[in-house]
């Protein structure tokens, strides 16, 4: 027997007044000590996935944990994933930065770049008070560091140097200022959906009343030695680039 809680239970000398036929009190719910027997024992099926609840998912981890399986334990880690899509992303993250395991922890990080972790959503508050106060910075400073890395590659404090802008450019000439007000969102859409998701289905593109003046704008050299005639910036390759970029900062904690 691997799990050396369960020896220990059973190797303890009973109290001399206990009968013997007394059984071994097992602090788990009865529904969880029935899951870890099913999942142990061949011939017995288990297959509720990661279960009802969030509740019985953290328990059903928590005990695998605690008595050492390792059938539970691969079962369970295995199902963080899962669990992520069934139950808020964020409690998964919490509970596999308490268990310590790393791995599950990253994976469950990516599935909660959907959320702004600002917002004041109460429910997502109260995911939130419910992890460790560490496990809350380190995922703030993830997503964080995630806008961060877009708005570094989009350059807009030195555009006249930014290879990135050149990219986009039609004519070859960048002027002095380009209309980016419309920019200022795209740091905050980071904020909303850090994953960037909302910025590859592209209305904020499109719909942005805020960008229209950047799709209009006309070379600054023409009529000097430029014979563009179109708007400086193509539209779809200024966004097929930012979507690369989207690809590029890390996507798990
Ligand atoms: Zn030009």
């Amino acid at each position: 027997m691997s799990s050396t809680v369960f020896y220990n239970k059973l190797d303890v000398p009973r109290a001399s007044r206990e009968s013997p036929d007394r059984p071994i009190e097992l602090e788990e719910e009865s529904e969880i000590l029935k899951a870890l027997l099913d999942i142990m024992y061949p011939g017995t099926h288990f297959n509720a996935g990661v279960g009802p609840s969030f509740t019985f998912y953290k328990s059903l981890c928590m005990a695998a944990k605690k008595y050492d399986i390792p059938a539970a334990l691969g079962l369970v880690r295995s199902l963080v994933p899962a669990a992520g899509r069934r139950f808020p992303p964020i409690l998964v993250y919490g509970l596999m930065y308490e268990l310590g395991w790393e791995e599950e922890m990253k994976v469950a990080s990516t599935q909660t770049l959907g959320y702004d972790l600002l917002s004041t959503d109460l429910e997502l508050q109260n995911q939130l008070s419910l992890c460790d106060r560490r496990a809350v910075t380190r995922l703030m400073m993830f997503h964080r560091s995630r806008r961060v890395q877009l708005i570094e590659a989009l350059n807009f404090e030195d555009l006249g140097n930014s290879s990135f802008w050149y990219s986009v450019a039609t004519c070859g000439h960048l002027p002095p200022a380009l209309s980016l007000k419309g920019f200022l969102f795209l740091s905050k859409e980071m904020d909303n959906c850090p994953s960037g998701d909302s910025l590859r289905t592209r209305p904020f593109f499109f719909e942005s009343k805020l960008l229209e003046e950047l799709w209009t704008q006309k070379c600054s050299r023409i009529n000097i030695y430029c014979s563009s005639n179109s708007a400086i910036i193509n539209k779809e390759k200024l966004i097929s680039r930012i979507v690369e970029e989207l690809d590029k900062p890390p996507k798990t904690i």
